[in-house]
């Protein structure tokens, strides 16, 4: 069977955020990516060209919020808590 490999785009993203315990600044990052290939569509169902992804991304890692958005010391507390 024969093995495509799409071109990927990737948007690393930093951001310094408060913990929702305590509100220490915490940093967290990611890479966002998209693939450009015939199966990664946009609203026209034409598949999208770099320049609508790169623009996604951008528009993605301006409203990305990390998950994980708390401190490994109120994480450990929450983790205490639920435990019986
Ligand atoms: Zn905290």
């Amino acid at each position: 069977m024969p093995t495509y490999t799409y071109e990927r785009v990737t948007r690393p993203v930093t951001k310094t955020v408060p913990c929702r315990g305590c509100g220490k600044k915490l940093k967290r990052s990611t890479t966002l990516e998209q693939t450009i290939s015939p199966f990664n569509r946009g609203e026209d169902g034409a598949p999208k060209t770099r320049d609508q992804i790169v623009a996604e991304l951008r528009e993605e890692a301006a409203t990305w919020h990390p998950r994980n958005d708390i401190c490994a010391t109120c994480d450990a507390v929450a983790d205490a808590a639920v435990k019986p």
